[in-house]
């Protein structure tokens, strides 16, 4: 029967005084009585608006209708026909600016719960312990794969489907990206990246951890000594960058990217943990996006009183997460909209103890579409801080540039690649944030799908 009401089922959460103190999830999931009655809100709109909004063309009609109906096992067929990853992606996806935003029931109500509804068909599934995983048959080709973000797992995993010997090369010592050392772990549980993770290996793929390519082998050697036939590299965007503003390089400064790596991979917030952080009393976090939101909410969560989102624009254009600013703002983090930092200021010992801001107007939108911050003249103010996080965007790293011959680069970092993900180096693909610079979960892994097609027919074609 369907179901006629305007709002969704709200998303059960821990409580935000008690979980802010600890890294257990904070989403808890449908259960199945929400789950279904939240897929009876779906209209089965005829032209699926729904789909066009998701950059890897889920049939999302099709899982919420079986959904609807109780078959969860062909609810889950539905989705994994399109998408590698649905547990990650139900819980990180933006789905209120993609899928969810063509949504026919948002025009007189709120839109269907799409990504929760994704969410729960991929823990229903892994909750099944007869999901056994048959290895293709072997089709004798050779390829590689570097980088273990959600670009190269998808990309990995069709690959291996197709019967390629696949070999995945990760920098890190744990294999996952961002998903394990950005992305903390009461936003995206890492038993779930790990469980997709033993997947692929029981597939077949070779997963070589400590493998930093461009310095214990380049993409060169791969091809060459290595013998693999065609390489992907989807080595994201973790280079971060900085203000350039006096002080930046006092004790207590920290890029996103080291902070939220050793809280994450490291378990800076473990006892015993060999990277521990104490950021101390007051915490200033600068940026607006996903990043800057998890590392004020980990600060928060390794015991800071005070900790404050300083963002040049205004609330309206943070680009973060809806939900995950909601969050941030039931756990505490305070934020100073319309203001941006012009010098670190030195406490006694010559640590931060302090930001210098200016506050900011907005002006004429700029490339982006946004407004251009201005600043006001005469408004600089201090905020008292013991730790400064820099938040503000990332851009991949030179290394695999520089060893790479003949591989075509834009003058920001990012790889060329066309629409299938071809570079100018015949045989080397590329997608994910390594090609766009930093993007999403869901546009990566469409990435490193698109590339694994093209690199299947570039591997054929050469064969004939
Ligand atoms: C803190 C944070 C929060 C985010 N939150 C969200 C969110 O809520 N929703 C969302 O959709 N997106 C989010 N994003 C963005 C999203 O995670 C990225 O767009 C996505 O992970 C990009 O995937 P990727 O595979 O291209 O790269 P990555 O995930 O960055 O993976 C690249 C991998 O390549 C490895 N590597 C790099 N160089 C080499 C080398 N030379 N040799 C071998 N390996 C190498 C790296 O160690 C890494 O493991 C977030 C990003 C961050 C940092």
């Amino acid at each position: 029967m369907a179901n006629l009401s305007p709002n969704r089922n709200p998303m059960p959460t821990r409580d935000p005084m008690e979980r802010r103190r600890d890294f257990g999830e904070v989403a808890l999931g449908y259960t199945t009585q929400q789950a279904v009655d939240e897929a009876q809100r779906c209209l089965q709109c005829k032209h699926k608006p729904c789909v066009g909004g998701c950059p890897v063309c889920v049939d999302i009609p099709a899982f919420i209708q079986c959904v609807a109906r109780g078959d969860f096992a062909a609810a889950y067929e539905v989705i994994s026909r399109s998408s590698s990853l649905p547990a990650v992606c139900g819980r990180v996806c933006p789905q209120e600016t993609q899928c969810e935003s063509r949504c026919v029931r948002g025009n007189k109500g709120e839109p269907v719960a799409i990504g929760r509804l994704e969410r729960f068909v991929a823990d229903w599934h892994a909750a099944q312990t007869d999901a056994a995983v048959t290895r293709p048959a072997a089709n004798g080709h050779r390829v590689a794969v570097v980088g273990s973000g959600p670009a190269g797992l998808a990309c990995a995993g069709d690959l291996v489907k197709l019967g390629y010997d696949v070999t995945l090369f990760e920098a890190l010592h744990l294999a996952g990206g961002v998903l394990v050392y950005g992305i903390p772990e009461f936003r995206l549980p890492k038993a779930i990246v790990q469980q997709e993770i033993d997947t692929l290996r029981q597939l077949g793929v070779h997963i070589e951890t400590n493998m930093v390519i461009g310095k214990v082998l380049s993409v060169d050697e791969l091809m060459t000594g290595g013998g693999f036939e065609a390489v992907f590299i989807g080595t994201g965007a973790g280079l971060p960058r900085f203000m350039g503003i006096p002080g930046e390089n006092r004790n207590g400064v920290y890029s996103a990217n080291e902070f939220l790596t050793r809280v994450n991979l490291m378990k800076a917030y473990q006892p015993g943990s060999a990277t521990p952080i104490r950021p101390g009393r007051r915490v200033v976090v600068v940026g607006g996006g996903n990043v800057a939101m998890d590392a004020a909410r980990c600060a928060m969560r390794l015991g800071a009183e005070e900790v404050t989102v300083v963002y040049r624009r205004s609330a309206e254009e943070l680009p973060a997460r809806a939900e995950e600013v909601e969050h941030a703002k039931e756990e505490g983090i305070l934020f100073r909209f319309l203001s941006n930092p012009v010098e670190i200021i030195p406490d006694d010992a010559g640590n931060v103890g302090g930001v210098r801001c200016v506050e900011m107007e907005l002006g004429e939108p700029d490339a982006s579409g946004r407004r251009r911050p201005t600043v006001k003249p005469g408004s600089d103010f201090v905020m008292e801080a013991d730790c400064v996080i820099m938040a503000i965007g990332t851009s991949p790293n030179p290394l695999i540039k520089a060893t790479t011959a003949d591989l075509e680069t834009h003058r920001w970092g990012g790889i060329v690649a066309d629409k299938t993900g071809a570079t100018s180096r015949p045989g080397v693909f590329a997608g994910g944030d390594a090609v766009t610079g930093a993007a999403t979960v869901i546009l990566a892994m469409g990435a490193g799908k698109t590339a694994a097609a093209a690199m299947d027919k570039y591997i054929r074609d050469k064969a004939k």
